[in-house]
């Protein structure tokens, strides 16, 4: 099997040793961002393998080819994931999809929200509809990389990821096969639109950040002071938590009696938690204390940025924001429009979170702001209601 892998950042150096470890196969990855590909040939020339380490001891594997350029990666690919935040995910789409084969499975873990409308819109634009496309709920491995090109450790491993596929028929076997490249139970959902509803990233993440930094977004920390981030959370913050998860259960509930859809997929948060962490959670009874003593979320801080000697702010333009927010949070209030259900947590939420990043995407409760055609809302494809959603995931 010839896989290839897109991204340069933790989770494709967390794969290539994982992967290597668990089928015979060859891996190539595409790393066309910056200088990348050659900082990951020359860690991999200088170490000759890339290492993980965990709690299951050391293991390594070595990629074959790692290329900025897709010319001559792609066409013999049988599966291609792409392991980037979702704001990279158009450019790496629009380079490989031309060069798939009839027949490649190509998906994203995570997939976010939304990643199946542009996926489908290039598919179609380069006459590839005999490709499989895929989307995972979210990267199955807490990781970073100790040393570019050559080290990553594994803070934590979930029980389980869920993955869905278009066309909806072949998810088992996209099911079948990661669950044999990744070595872990695989959940088939029925379909795309339950990974969109279902992206947990978009309620931790800006949630977490909103209920921190609301009031006290000029914060500066030592670097001893800097706080964690998942295990930082109060019963403040998980209420804010709960509310999101509330509405984006709600809209899919709905969706599901009105339609006839299943999006059994899409979980409330804690059970999320409690099923994904099942091995890791020590206490398991509240959403704060599932997430403060979950071992995979060990040591893991607020995202900061450097602005003087031993002085630190929240980095409000961190993935944590600028992914979730644009492919997650503004995907489900879209998708919420569409049945005239009104979301004012999420809302709440999505004013304060684009302010930060100077973005506008609600204008007067609507969305309709200024920056909304840069996200992944179904209208930005054609796709205006929920029966145009239901044709294109199933
Ligand atoms: P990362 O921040 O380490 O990776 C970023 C990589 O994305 C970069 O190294 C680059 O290769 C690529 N990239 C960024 N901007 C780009 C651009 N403009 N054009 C092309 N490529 C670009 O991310 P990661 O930790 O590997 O995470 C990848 C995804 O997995 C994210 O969606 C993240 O939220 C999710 N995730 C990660 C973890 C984890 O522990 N690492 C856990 C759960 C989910």
């Amino acid at each position: 099997m010839k896989i290839t892998l897109c991204g340069g950042g933790n989770g494709v150096h967390a794969l290539i040793p994982l992967i290597s470890n668990n089928i015979p196969c060859s891996i190539d990855v595409f790393a066309p961002f910056e200088d990348e590909a050659e900082r990951i040939r020359r860690g991999v020339e200088e170490y000759g393998k890339i290492e993980a380490s965990g709690d299951f001891g050391i293991i390594s594997g070595i990629p074959i080819n790692v290329c900025k350029e897709v010319e001559g990666l792609i066409d013999e690919s049988d599966i291609i994931i792409i392991v980037t935040p979702a704001f990279a995910h158009e450019t790496i789409l629009g380079a490989v999809i031309p060069h798939l084969k009839p027949g490649a499975i190509i998906g994203a873990i995570p997939s976010r929200s939304g990643f199946e409308f542009i996926a489908n819109k290039l598919v179609k634009q380069y006459k590839k509809e005999d490709v499989i496309l895929f989307g995972g709920q979210t990267f199955p491995w807490a990781c970073r990389i100790k040393e570019y090109g050559k080290k990553v450790e594994i803070l934590g491993k979930k029980s389980y990821i869920t993955v869905a596929a278009i066309p909806s028929d072949k998810r088992l076997k996209v099911g079948e096969m990661l669950e044999v490249i990744f070595a872990m139970k695989v959940e088939v959902a029925s379909n795309m639109l339950a990974i969109t509803l279902g992206n947990v990233g978009q309620i931790i993440h800006p949630g977490i950040m909103y209920g921190m930094f609301r009031d006290i977004d000029n914060v500066i920390y030592h670097k001893d002071e800097i706080p964690l981030f998942y295990q930082g959370v109060t019963d403040k913050i998980s209420s804010i938590l709960n509310l999101l998860s509330d509405e984006i259960c709600e809209v899919s509930d709905r969706i599901m009696e009105k339609y006839r859809i299943d999006l059994s997929g899409v979980l409330h948060l804690k059970d999320w938690l409690l099923q994904s962490y099942e091995n890791e959670i020590e206490d398991k009874s509240t959403l704060t204390s599932a997430l403060v003593t979950n071992r995979a979320y060990e040591g893991l801080k607020v995202p900061v940025k450097k602005v003087d000697i031993n002085k630190f702010v929240p980095d409000f333009h961190s993935r944590y924001i600028t992914e979730d927010v644009p492919f997650g949070l503004v995907v489900s209030r879209a998708i919420s429009d569409m049945i005239e259900y009104k979301t004012p947590h999420i809302d709440k939420i999505i004013h304060k979170t684009s302010n930060w990043i100077s973005k506008e995407y609600l204008e007067n409760g609507k969305l309709v702001g200024r920056d909304i055609r840069e996200t992944r809302i179904p209208q930005n494809y054609g796709i205006l209601n929920v029966e145009e959603l239901i044709n294109l995931v199933q």
